[in-house]
């Protein structure tokens, strides 16, 4: 399950920058191409938070919508999935974004 070795990840991020403070609140950003299932990033971010700073803190997740542009044609697309079709009829995309994970927000006390 690679949420696992990502949630890690995450915890290990928010522990360095709380510090010794408690997080209670965090938002995270998660690309639509990165693949990721929300209740299993939530699971595998309880497991890993436990005896860190952010445990018991509130995960909030923001789903971010892939971008890309047509190689042929130029134009910019947004897409609900890693794959997909330009208006033109072209399917020779250049991903400009969609495969980010990465802490928006977190509230401290
Ligand atoms: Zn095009």
């Amino acid at each position: 399950m690679h949420e696992l070795g990502i949630a890690q990840e995450i915890v290990d991020i928010i522990a360095e920058h709380a510090g010794s403070a408690r997080v209670t609140r965090v938002v995270l950003e998660i690309g639509r191409n990165a693949l990721i299932l929300p209740d299993s990033i939530r699971f595998c971010f309880d497991l890993c938070s436990e005896g860190s700073a952010a445990e018991g803190a509130a995960l909030e997740i923001v789903d971010v919508p892939a971008r890309a542009r047509c190689r042929d044609c130029g134009a910019e697309l947004v897409l609900d999935q890693p794959f997909g079709l330009c208006n033109c009829g072209s399917a020779d995309l250049q991903w400009l974004s969609g495969d980010e994970i990465r802490v928006k927000e977190m509230e401290i006390v």
